[in-house]
């Protein structure tokens, strides 16, 4: 991979640290509301990711391998990376399983009203969410959005639109290659 490349891998590996520390300081924050738990898989599904995450994976895969996973296809609706409610690429894992479980803030499809979503098993008996309190998903996800604009219009191997994403199950097939 190119030089360009490289650079945007490293910037969403730094945004991702900084997804962590928020989603760990808010898991702190909302310890008493959330059930949260390991061996809990309830917000695990086949997602897509944009190219940048999607390859960021999965160098960090190639030098690290899954020891397990299942063999399924870009039609399932499930992980390929979730065996027994465990996550096998737990440290890799994209942005969106890091913040499973907290309060997500976003902007609705219709661009005219915030919207908050909670996990069903969580916050059951708590209303109180400000802006300190819950996690901007568009705050990050516009972020990751210019980063990997700039990842796939220098990257040469497959050729990307700015709004293309990945299944997480095709990693299966790229870790075999
Ligand atoms: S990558 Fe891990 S946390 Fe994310 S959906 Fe798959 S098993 Fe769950």
């Amino acid at each position: 991979m190119n030089e360009k490349v490289q650079i945007e891998m490293g910037r969403y590996r730094e945004l991702r640290n900084e997804v962590s520390e928020l989603s760990d300081k808010l898991a702190k924050l909302h310890k008493e509301e959330m059930a949260c738990k390991k061996g809990c898989s309830e917000c695990c599904m086949h997602f897509q990711v944009l190219p940048v995450e999607y390859f960021s994976i999965l160098e960090e895969l190639k030098q690290n391998p899954p020891e397990q996973y299942q063999e399924l296809n870009d039609e399932a609706d499930d992980c390929n990376f979730l065996i027994g409610d465990l996550c096998q690429i737990y440290e890799s894992r994209p942005f969106i399983c890091r913040t499973h479980g907290l309060p997500l803030l976003f902007m609705s499809q219709e661009g005219d009203e915030w919207e908050l979503s909670t996990c069903p098993l969580n916050f059951t008996d708590f209303e109180d969410f400000h802006s300190e309190n819950t996690y901007s998903q568009d705050t990050y996800n516009s972020k990751l959005f210019l980063i990997n604009q700039q990842f796939v219009k220098n990257y040469e191997a497959e050729k990307f639109g700015d709004f293309d994403m990945i299944s997480i199950n095709r990693l299966v097939m790229d870790l075999k290659k």
